[in-house]
Parts: structure tokens; C-alpha cells; sequence
């Protein structure tokens, strides 16, 4: 008998999440209640963020109740409804929970998806869904980007730090991007078309400073930043006059039992930069508009998405901590289905 199978969230990770932080459990496939109805989940997006949503901290988000399944945003099919607009066998995109079966109550987000025009279901998660398109409109929107500037990134080999350098190179920018080891380095020029790359692994930050000094002598005019720590400390001492930094994530802080920060501060006031707090969701009105964009750009051959696909609510643990490993390779997503 088909089952709906939950990964919940028993207990508030101290640090870095273990195991016996969460809970599968089977239970009946629930019903649709007045107006909504439930999905069959397919594919759902492992991000670094869900690893906040895990705390009782303040955020944009409420925390996660202990009790729940992990909150997600996933892609699949009407199973059952009482909302004529989502009829069963409607393909669709929302923000459901790591589950088999979610219930879409009226009021909730969800979104019909045309799978037609995409090789995999998988990709409204990455370059259509709000992963690719922080990058686009992270770069596009907040930095406002001139042809001729400079730009860093870090995390640069993930799902957005690889989205935000091909933009950039687009653009018309010279574009360095600082990542994990030798191989992503590699990846980042020969796949992604950056200028530069710069493994930060191991390195202090007057040794990666200096790094960022040598690839980019004239500073940079734009930091996207997903990393946050040692790295941003190293960015942010070659900051050109002016600079923009676009704060879109601060990865190296997420399993910190306390928050690290960042001490070269000052450097913001000195060359006059200005520091931008960025949340993709604020462009949701505008996805349909900059995925049509990453559509075309990606069938002209000049954005390349890499998705990283790992099967079975049963792993989701072992999947979830490959963002904080840094053994994804391109975005994360959990095939459920
Ligand atoms: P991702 O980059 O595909 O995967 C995470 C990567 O982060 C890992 O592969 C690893 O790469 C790096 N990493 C993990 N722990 C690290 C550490 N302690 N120090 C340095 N690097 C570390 O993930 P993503 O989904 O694209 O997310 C990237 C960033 O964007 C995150 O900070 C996320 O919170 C943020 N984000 C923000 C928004 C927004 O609206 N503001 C939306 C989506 C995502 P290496 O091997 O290179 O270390």
C-alpha cells in the first residue's frame, strides 16, 4: 500500500546537523482539504538555507516546528484536488517539505511548470527555479554591472556562484571565482568560462588576499558573496573604490555554533562600498521573465547548468550535508520519486 514517508525535524542541530536531528516516518497519503490539494513530490531543492530554517533563530523565514518535515521546495505532480485551477497530472512547482505527499492548502505558494520545454523536471529547480535565478537577478539587479568591471565570486563552483560568473561573463565582466580545491577550480575556467579561479582550501586570509590581489590588481567592482568567513575577510581587502557587495549568503557561518562575522569591516567605509542584504524572493514576480532568459541563453550554449541529483528520501541526510562538504557538484536535488 503506498505510503507517504516524511523526513522530519525531531531536534534543533547544535552546529553541525547529525542524524538523530531528524526522523523518517511513514504515514497515509493525506486528502486534499477545501480548495487545495496534495502533490506527489518527484524532485526537491537542497539548499544551504533549510540548514537555517533549522534553528530558532530570526530570519526571513519562520524556523522549522520540531515535528515537521523539513521545509522545501519541490517539483511534482497533482495527486489528488478540489481546486479545479491544479487538477490531478498537473505538473507544478511550490514550496512543499521533504515528503513523498505535501497538501497545498489555498493561500500557499505553488505554481504551474511546463515540463515540455525542459530535459528535466529537475531544472525548475535549478536554472528556472529561484537557485539560477539568484544569481541573475543577484548580479543583474543589485549589482548592476557595467561591461568592463571586475567581479568576484565565491562559492563560485555551486548552483548560484556558477550562474552569477557566467552571467558576469555575459555581461561583459572580467570575472575571478574563488572555490574549493583544484577541481572546481578547473571546472570554473574550462566549464564556466571565468578568467580566473582561486582555491581558497587551507589558505589564511593574507594568503588569499594576496591570491585575489594577483588575479584582480585593480580590485574588484563587484563581490558576490555566498561564502561569508576567512573568505569574505580576503575579499574584501581588495575592494575596488566604490565597490558593491552583494551579501547573498554566508555558507561558512551556517554550522558555526556561534556566528564568526567578519573583521575586515572597515574596508567598506574606506573605498566607499556599499554593502547589499539580498533576497532572491523578492524578484518572485518576475521569475517567468528571467527564466525565459536562462532558457535562451542556455539553448544558445552560454550558460551551463550542472545539476547534482542524489536519489531516495531515505539518504536525505547523507545528500543534505554534501552542500556543507562541498561534494555537490552543481545544485543539489533529491530525486523523491
Ligand atoms: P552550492 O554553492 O551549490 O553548494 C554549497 C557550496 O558551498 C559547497 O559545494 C562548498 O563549495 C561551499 N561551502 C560549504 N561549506 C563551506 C565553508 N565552510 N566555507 C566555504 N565554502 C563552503 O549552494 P547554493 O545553493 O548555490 O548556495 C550558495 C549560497 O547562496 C549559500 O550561501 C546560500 O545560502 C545562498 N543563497 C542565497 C539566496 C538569497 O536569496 N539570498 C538564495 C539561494 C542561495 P566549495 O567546495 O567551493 O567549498
Amino acid at each position: 500500500m503506498p505510503e507517504n514517508r516524511r523526513f522530519l525535524l525531531v531536534r534543533r542541530p547544535h552546529g553541525t546537523p547529525v542524524p538523530e536531528d531528524f526522523s523518517l516516518v511513514s504515514e497515509a497519503i493525506p486528502t486534499p482539504p477545501p480548495g487545495g490539494f496534495v502533490v506527489r513530490n518527484h524532485y526537491a531543492s537542497l539548499d544551504p538555507a533549510q540548514r537555517g530554517w533549522m534553528d530558532d533563530a530570526p530570519s526571513y523565514m519562520p524556523p522549522i516546528p520540531l515535528g515537521d518535515p523539513v521545509r522545501a521546495t519541490t517539483v511534482g505532480v497533482v495527486h489528488s484536488s478540489d481546486n479545479p485551477d491544479f487538477p490531478p497530472g498537473q505538473w507544478v512547482l511550490g514550496m512543499n517539505a521533504l515528503e513523498d505527499y505535501s497538501v497545498s492548502a489555498p493561500g500557499g505558494f505553488t505554481m504551474p511548470i511546463d515540463i515540455s520545454i525542459v530535459d528535466s523536471p529537475s531544472k525548475y529547480l535549478s536554472a528556472m527555479g529561484a537557485v539560477g535565478l539568484t544569481g541573475y537577478f543577484g548580479l543583474l539587479e543589485v549589482a548592476k554591472p557595467q561591461a568592463g568591471e571586475t567581479l568576484l565570486v565565491s562559492g563560485a563552483a555551486g548552483a548560484v556562484g556558477s550562474v552569477v560568473g557566467q552571467i558576469g561573463k555575459i555581461a561583459g565582466l572580467k570575472v575571478v571565482g574563488i572555490a574549493g580545491g583544484g577541481e572546481k577550480c578547473r571546472r570554473l575556467i574550462e566549464d564556466y568560462g571565468f578568467d580566473a579561479a582561486i582555491d581558497y582550501k587551507g589558505k589564511s586570509v593574507k594568503h588569499l588576499a594576496a591570491e585575489i590581489h594577483a588575479a584582480l590588481p585593480e580590485g574588484a567592482n563587484i563581490i558576490f558573496e555566498n561564502v561569508g568567513g576567512d573568505v569574505m575577510d580576503a575579499e574584501l581587502l581588495n575592494l575596488a573604490k566604490k565597490a558593491r557587495v552583494v551579501l547573498c549568503g554566508l555558507i561558512s557561518e551556517y554550522n558555526a555554533p556561534e556566528r564568526i562575522g567578519v573583521r575586515n569591516l572597515w574596508q567598506v567605509l574606506a573605498q566607499e562600498a556599499t554593502l547589499y542584504g539580498y533576497l532572491v524572493m523578492d524578484y518572485a514576480p518576475r521569475f517567468a521573465e528571467a527564466g525565459a532568459i536562462m532558457a535562451e541563453w542556455m539553448a544558445e550554449g552560454r550558460l551551463r547548468i550542472d545539476e547534482d541529483v542524489q536519489t531516495g528520501l531515505e539518504n536525505t541526510y547523507d545528500v543534505f550535508m554534501r552542500l556543507f562538504s562541498g561534494a555537490n557538484t552543481g545544485k543539489l536535488v533529491l530525486q523523491i520519486a
